[in-house]
């Protein structure tokens, strides 16, 4: 075949973003900006300030605090085997015995997690083909051993166990205890915003790669009225932003000591064995792995039974109770409307006492915008000293899809002037022009090379420009600038000193 024919045949291959992933553009991604922005304003005004955790942490981080029986733990995590720095890149065959030497000095200090089995493995195999290659029988003999060998090596764990976050309320106690913020004055309140990977099934509303605004409040005490304020805060935000459809529902689901959360899920999982086999697959499972989400099911069939279970308001201690009461009269206090929802547990095992969720119309079955809590017990897990928290996120990417479906999408972003310039004396001035004009903050469209006046008009009107600005020899001869209004054909000259005044006349009477 000859090299051209060959070219022809090989296609390049075309690349598409990995499921459940995508790509943000404009002009949908103004809104993105105009979201964040107003969260960056909003949280300011209550005292919050901006923390950026890493995007991936030990995968025992999430462990821990997630829960590794949950499903964001045990299924839909994107983890991988970290790669110790300490270590060479790729070992070539003649400097194996250094090379697994320094792999089990890492091992014993404990700089690198022990893969024992991985590396004896390696060093039989290694052995094997040592003693081809020295019996100097040809390579193509020992292909096959070498072949194992490097599969065998690329299994060799050579660094810990790292996962793309999943959530970020982990980080940010992480990054709490790193950082000693016990030490600042307290609560600590923070908040952050960028995107979450969870392998789910995608869907409307449902991605692998997300994003979520989240914040919480760390140290202190755990008077209900910061948990109103938390919630008062999310509330406000979403006004803000004239979110329609905002619905707020809260729950107590008590502490995890003996008298309160664990005798109602001692109750809840009695009552479940005895109607196990109307309820379904996954259902059946959770008895078992964690009955309070039993209660979360959205299953037609399982409502009914669901609404005859043992309800955890009857079983809260307490002062679980009092504290569940306050947090009522503390969001009454502030004017905000709430639902008591029995059945709001939520995912994630380390939430405890106020949990709450917000629902926003035009989402579907996905309708879920915001979810948070109480989770008091979670720095200390993660070997910090004892310490209240609470918190939420926010899933950005449904709240937008929610200002979408009623309208608040923002229109293409348009120009405010297209300059149509022809001739090498009037594209000096248009360069000149553009600077003045992005600098007073007017969005400027300036073609690269010449075009005719008529394109040009066209072109501008496909852009959406306000205004076109004629600079030919003679306005450029005269200094008398010709404007022309798109929306109405209308035309007239100014001068450079004018035409700004103009613009910026038009500008304050159309906002
Ligand atoms: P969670 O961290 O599970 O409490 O979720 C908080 C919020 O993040 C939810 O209410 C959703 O709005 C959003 N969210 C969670 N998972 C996803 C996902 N896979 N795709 C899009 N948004 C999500």
């Amino acid at each position: 075949m000859s090299e051209g024919a060959a070219k022809k045949e090989e296609k390049p291959r075309k690349f598409q973003a990995i499921r459940g992933t995508r790509d943000l553009l404009p002009p949908e991604t103004a809104l993105w900006n105009r979201v964040e922005q107003t969260a960056h304003q909003v949280f300011a005004t209550f005292g919050f300030g901006e923390i950026r955790p890493p995007i991936f942490e030990a995968t025992e981080l999430f462990a821990r605090s997630v829960g590794s029986e949950t499903d964001i733990v045990s299924k839909e995590m994107y983890t991988f085997v970290d790669r110790s720095e300490k270590l060479e890149p790729q070992p070539v065959i003649g400097s194996m015995d250094v090379f697994l030497q320094r792999v089990k000095q890492l091992y014993k200090s404990g700089e690198i997690p022990h893969d024992e089995i991985g590396l004896e493995l390696v060093e039989k195999q290694w052995k094997k083909v040592d003693d081809l290659l020295k019996g100097a029988s040809s390579i193509e003999s020992g292909a096959i051993e070498i072949y194992e060998l490097i599969m065998l090596f690329e299994a060799l764990r050579l660094g810990g166990d790292v996962s793309l976050r999943p959530e970020a309320t982990a980080s940010v106690c992480r990054a709490y205890i790193e950082h000693g913020m016990q030490s600042l004055p307290a609560p600590v309140k923070l908040y952050y915003m960028g995107p979450m990977f969870r392998r789910e099934r995608p869907q409307k509303g449902r991605y692998r790669q997300f994003y979520q605004i989240g914040a919480e409040v760390l140290g202190g005490s755990d008077a209900p009225a910061i948990d109103a304020e938390v919630i008062e805060m999310v509330v406000l935000f979403f006004d803000r932003l004239e979110l329609q459809g905002v619905q707020l529902d809260i729950n107590s689901i008590g502490h995890s000591a003996d008298n309160c959360r664990r005798g109602y899920v001692e109750k809840l999982k009695a009552a479940l064995d005895k109607v196990k086999d109307k309820l379904g697959p996954d259902s059946q499972r959770r008895i078992e792995t964690n009955p309070l989400r039993v209660l979360d099911s959205k299953l037609e069939s399982e409502q009914a039974i669901i609404a005859t279970l043992p309800r955890i308001a009857d079983h809260l201690c307490e002062d679980c109770a009092a504290h569940y009461a306050a947090v009522k009269h503390q969001l009454e206090m502030r004017g905000v409307i709430y639902r008591e929802n029995w059945r709001l547990v939520r995912g994630l095992d380390y939430y405890m006492r106020t949990t709450f969720e917000i629902t926003a119309q035009g989402l579907g079955s996905q309708n879920a915008v915001c979810g948070g809590g109480r989770y008091d017990g979670l720095v200390e897990l993660l070997g910090g000293p004892p310490t209240k928290g609470i918190g939420f996120a926010i899933g950005e990417d449904r709240l937008i899809l929610s200002l979408q479906e009623s309208g608040k999408a923002p229109a293409m972003q348009g120009r405010d002037v297209y300059i149509a310039w022809m001739g090498e004396r009037a594209h000096a001035t248009a360069i000149r022009a553009a600077k003045d004009l992005r600098k007073a903050g007017f969005s400027v469209e300036l073609p690269p090379v010449e075009q005719k006046f008529g394109k040009a008009l066209g072109q501008a009107d496909k852009l959406g420009a306000k205004h076109a600005l004629i600079l030919g020899d003679n306005e450029v001869f005269e200094g008398l600038w010709t404007l022309k209004t798109l929306a109405d054909g209308s035309q007239a000259k100014f001068t450079e000193a004018d035409l700004l005044e103009y613009l910026r006349k038009s500008e304050s009477l159309s906002s």
